[in-house]
């Protein structure tokens, strides 16, 4: 099977499970595993930050995130297709309590002009305006990246107008690998930051909140009553520890067969178009000639799979168990299919 469903898929190679097996662990919630602690100092070092807290998933670090910079029937500003908004549950409304401002990107970036616009006037009618939420590489904008300079001006009104900014950075290091900006450039930016490690970067389970000492001692709080307090967690943050010393350099590889996927696809005629790939992910639109279940399940009989995104839309994630060989596959069979239609 090549499975392009999601970078999620992938499998601890031999060499992590080796470090995981030999983890130094303790209770979590006593504040004894060595290994989370390593992390947590780890990921935060990485990106400039005091503290980090590691948490079982990328959408536990977004909803606490977006939970310790905001009070109920506060606003959060974010576009309309990113994570925490569309696939998070509603958690924005359940565990925050906020109302949502919805704007429309550029693949799923916003601008800090459309921030300013969004900011409510200081008027007891509306709800106010606390927090921005970004996503660096936006997933449905097909892993798109944000420039620095477009951050730092919406960091600029977000200072301005005291808002709080948090970066889902579920998929932060394919935008690092790729960008003109370091990782600490980009976390001078956010008040917190929530990376994945169970992306891209290939580790099993796991996500970390960066921020300042304050924002992370707040943020184990809500960790807690969420049910997040977890024990021996060490065997899963050393996964992702050997996924952060050994796994990021390598994402320039994803890329690149992502890149020679979106290749493939534009020349083929039932394809409508290709989103660029900028990273590991390629959506493209399909014709409506060929109706898009058809197309899933013929990629399906032939041992690939990839998943629906939207209409007749179909989504590709290259990842760490999608090799050369693999990729030469999976345009052949894509040639195949259109030359068969
Ligand atoms: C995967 C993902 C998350 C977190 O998802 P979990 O499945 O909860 O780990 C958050 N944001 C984006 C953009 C993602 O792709």
């Amino acid at each position: 099977m090549i499975d392009l469903r999601s970078d999620t898929v992938t499998k601890p190679t031999a060499a992590m499970r080796e470090a995981m097996f030999s983890a130094e662990v303790g209770d979590d919630v006593f504040g004894e595993d060595p290994s989370v602690q390593e992390l947590e100092e780890k990921t935060a070092a990485i990106f400039g930050k005091e503290a980090g807290i590691f948490c079982p998933s990328g959408t536990m670090t977004n909803q606490i995130g977006i939970k310790i910079l905001t009070q109920p029937q506060q606003e959060i500003i974010c576009e309309k297709t990113s994570h925490v908004y569309l696939y998070e549950g509603g958690g924005l409304a359940f565990n925050s309590g906020l109302s949502v401002w919805l704007l429309d990107g550029n693949r799923g970036r916003i601008t800090a002009s459309q921030v300013e616009d969004s900011i409510r006037p200081d008027n007891v009618h509306y709800p106010k305006t606390s927090v921005v939420s970004l996503e660096n590489t936006h997933n449905r904008g097909g892993g798109s990246i944000y420039s620095l300079s477009e951050i730092k001006a919406i960091r600029e009104v977000c200072l301005k107008n005291g808002l709080s900014l948090h970066l889902d950075g579920a998929r932060v290091f394919n935008a690092l690998v790729e960008a003109d900006y370091s990782a600490k450039e980009l976390g001078a930016c956010f008040d917190t930051i929530s990376i994945c490690m169970s992306k891209g970067l290939g580790a099993p389970v796991g996500s970390v909140l960066v921020g300042t000492n304050k924002h992370i001692k707040e943020a184990r709080r809500v960790r807690k009553v969420l049910g997040g307090g977890w024990r021996q967690a060490g065997f899963m943050a050393k996964a992702c520890s050997f996924a952060l010393d050994h796994h990021i350099d390598r994402l320039k590889d994803d890329h690149r067969r992502a890149k020679a996927l979106g290749e493939t696809l534009v020349r083929l005629g039932f394809v409508k178009s290709v989103l660029t790939p900028e990273t590991n992910i390629v959506v493209s639109h399909i014709h409506e000639q060929l109706p898009l279940d058809h197309l899933l399940l013929r990629l399906e009989s032939e041992g690939i799979k990839a998943v629906a995104f939207g209409k007749q839309a179909m989504r590709m994630v290259t990842h760490l168990d999608f090799d050369d060989e693999m990729l030469q596959r999976t345009c052949d069979v894509l040639v195949d299919i259109d030359s068969k239609l």
